[in-house]
């Protein structure tokens, strides 16, 4: 008998591509609205937005703030430290790129024929993910991801983010499963693994780049490596 029945996937740089998908994204918004009258080039802007985004996040991840100042500020940073103090213009940037970002369809290599696989063997799929509600599904149907899974949970949906352990007692009970039965994937060390574990839930970190691979015997680089550990 098969030591896991359940898998929770994260969705965000552990199946969809979000680093490639948001910066193709961001390019498209910069000619769309002609970023260029305000920075010198596209790098320009992203050197400035893209460290404000992850400060923003771990902000947003300990509660400190909105989402709807996170998705205001990011875009009114970049523009203030350019002399463009238009909150208006941030806010329609804001609501752009997402309606840009959702259209984006790049996967991590591997993820379908993983997703198939697991599918195929009768796993039953969950996916736990911290990104915003608004835009969660539309990734996961425009990029063919919706269908494998059996249960979504967002932390929107929940109340609490990974990785507060109440994320994952709700994450067990809506897939109907205990924490012997699931295994974890994701990208996100302290977020999703470290949360995870502290749950009592076995958790396979994907270190997608293979940067500081330690000697962490649950640390797998290919998405085709899950299999090992089924
Ligand atoms: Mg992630």
């Amino acid at each position: 008998m098969a030591r896991y029945t359940h898998l929770f996937f994260d969705l965000d740089d552990t199946l969809w591509d979000f680093r490639y998908n948001a910066h193709e994204a961001l390019m498209d918004l910069f000619e769309k609205h002609q970023l260029h009258r305000y920075f010198t080039s596209f790098d320009h802007f992203y050197q400035l937005y893209e460290p404000k985004n992850l400060e923003l996040w771990g902000l947003y991840g300990a509660g400190t703030i909105t989402k709807e100042f996170l998705s205001l500020e990011r875009f009114s940073y970049p523009l203030r430290l350019v002399g463009v103090h238009n909150k208006a213009f941030a806010r329609l940037l804001s609501t752009d790129f997402l309606a840009i970002m959702i259209t984006k369809t790049k996967l991590i290599p591997h993820a379908q024929e993983v997703l198939d696989e697991l599918r195929a063997h009768a796993y039953h799929l969950t996916i736990v993910s911290n990104g915003f509600r608004d835009v969660q599904y539309d990734k996961l149907r425009n990029s063919g991801l919706l269908h494998y899974f059996d249960t979504i949970v967002l932390s929107q949906e929940v109340g609490f983010m990974k990785p507060d352990p109440r994320f994952f007692e709700h994450a067990l009970e809506k897939s109907a499963a205990n924490v012997s039965q699931v295994i974890l994937v994701g990208d996100n060390y302290e977020v999703d693994i470290v949360g995870a574990r502290q749950f009592g839930i076995d958790a396979l970190h994907f270190n997608r780049n293979g940067s500081s691979i330690d000697n962490k015997p649950q640390t797998i680089i290919n998405l085709k490596e899950i299999f090992a550990f089924l």
